[in-house]
């Protein structure tokens, strides 16, 4: 059987396609969503993430801004300003770039983030109506995930899904996701970790297994089951003096020789990395929708 490689541009455009129509009546109903990206600092990574941001913005007509503040802005100066946004109604979706630089407190700015607009969907708030099953803003990298496995018509009820990795940004809400008694999800989950015994025990009984450690190409053939699908999160440099940037791009994920022993793989780049962006966009229009939903009840 041939292996599927399943490319994330192409799902990744079919999301931003159909938000087309939505920010459309949004429009129409006198609301323009609107983004802001708060930058501090000078970190390069985060520079060309926020720059990838605003184009697709600018493509799909959603109002965007980037704010760039000094490496030294102190918290209470970041505070203010997430509280202004907080209310400035040109703003659906409030993104604060990470990471931060060191003296700033993270989970003081992701809580102070008013929940409807925290379009990274790291809120307490957030977490928790997902847990619960309600609907929320919901976190882009594993939303995207899901989205490429619907996408692919690849079916999760009733699956063993493993997850390799515990962050709060992809490893916990992707098992938060997976488990959910809801047509998409439904399957059965294992996470594992540093703390995990005999990894490959867990990782050879996934139907579905997913990645996200950060640890380039660790996932190696024999940890596969035969016929398994396998989903890359990964995104690691590594030195490589053929290329002309002296590295190139691996996943957690050692692709050619999982490859011939999974019906389906994400590749690196081009797999999960493509998504995270189509979905801070739907995000932002459905905190766009959300916000006209509750201005039209008030006036009931
Ligand atoms: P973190 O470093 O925050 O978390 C990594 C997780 O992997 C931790 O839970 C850690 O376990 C676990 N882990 C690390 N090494 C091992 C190991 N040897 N065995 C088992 N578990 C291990 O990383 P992120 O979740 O933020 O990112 C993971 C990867 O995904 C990175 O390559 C990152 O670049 C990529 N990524 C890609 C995105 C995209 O495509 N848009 C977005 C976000 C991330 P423990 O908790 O025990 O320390």
């Amino acid at each position: 059987m041939e292996t599927k490689i399943l490319y994330g541009k192409e799902v990744a455009e079919a999301v931003k396609e159909g938000l087309k129509p939505r920010i459309a009546k949004c429009v129409e109903k006198g609301i323009h969503p609107g983004l802001v990206v708060v930058l501090v600092g000078e970190d390069p990574a985060s520079q060309v993430y926020v720059r990838n941001k605003t184009r697709a913005c600018e493509s799909l007509g959603i109002y965007s801004e980037t704010l760039r503040l000094p490496a030294e802005t102190t918290q209470k100066e970041l505070n203010e300003l997430v509280d202004q946004l907080n209310v400035d109604d040109r703003f659906h979706g409030i993104l604060v770039q990470m990471p931060l630089p060191k003296h700033l407190n993270d989970i003081e700015i992701i809580e102070r983030i008013s929940p409807r607009k925290d379009v990274d969907g790291f809120h307490p708030m957030n977490v928790g109506r997902l847990v619960q099953g309600q609907n929320a803003l919901l976190p882009c990298t594993p939303a995207g995930v899901m989205e490429m496995l619907i996408y692919y018509n690849i079916k999760t009820k009733g699956k063993h899904v493993v997850i390799v990795g515990r962050s709060n940004i992809v490893g916990k809400p992707m098992l938060n996701l997976m488990y959910q008694k809801s047509e998409y999800a439904n399957a059965t989950v294992t996470i594992c970790h540093t703390g995990t015994r005999n990894m490959k025990e867990y990782t050879l009984r996934a139907d579905i297994l997913i990645v996200a450690t950060g640890v380039p190409e660790m996932i190696k053939a024999g940890m596969v089951k035969e016929g398994a699908v396998v989903i890359d999160v990964g995104v690691n440099r590594v030195n490589d003096k053929t290329k002309k940037k002296g590295y190139r791009l691996v996943g957690d994920v050692a692709f050619d020789e999982v490859k011939e022993h999974c019906s389906a793989i994400t590749p690196v780049p081009g797999g999960v990395g493509l998504m995270t962006i189509a979905m801070l966009m739907k995000n932002t229009v459905q905190a766009a929708e959300d916000h006209i939903n509750l201005k039209n009840d008030g006036k009931k």
